[in-house]
């Protein structure tokens, strides 16, 4: 995925540095990772670009919906401090669905 803070080169050299990116240098998708390891491992990355200000800032301004940029995790526009492993336990349960045919006939299999 480009990154919309670089915006478009305007010569072969600033092209040759946009591509020595540290998120130009691994596969991309390290930085939209569901492994919290995988998202730690993209933010440390950003640590050393010197468009990490520039480009959380334009992350910030888009309120981007997901991934690693300028170094932070976004989740629905907003910066968390990390990333929830898969199968977490949920915070509430949840409400059984509302299924009244099948407790109709549940109450009518007792009486009988
Ligand atoms: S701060 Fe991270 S995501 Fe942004 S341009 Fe640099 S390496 Fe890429």
């Amino acid at each position: 995925m480009a990154n919309p803070a670089l915006g478009a080169p305007e010569s072969l050299e600033r092209q040759a540095e946009l591509d020595e990116l540290p998120c130009r240098l691994v596969d991309p998708e390290v930085f939209f990772a569901e492994s919290p390891l995988d998202v730690e491992h993209a933010k440390a990355l950003c640590q050393s670009c010197p468009l990490k200000t520039a480009c959380l800032a334009g992350a910030l301004e888009r309120r981007e919906p997901w991934g690693v940029w300028g170094g932070e995790l976004f989740v629905q526009g907003e910066v968390v401090a990390r990333k929830r492993p898969r199968g977490r336990p949920r915070k509430y349960p949840v409400a059984e669905p509302y299924a009244p045919a099948a407790s109709a006939r549940r109450g009518q299999e007792a009486a009988a």
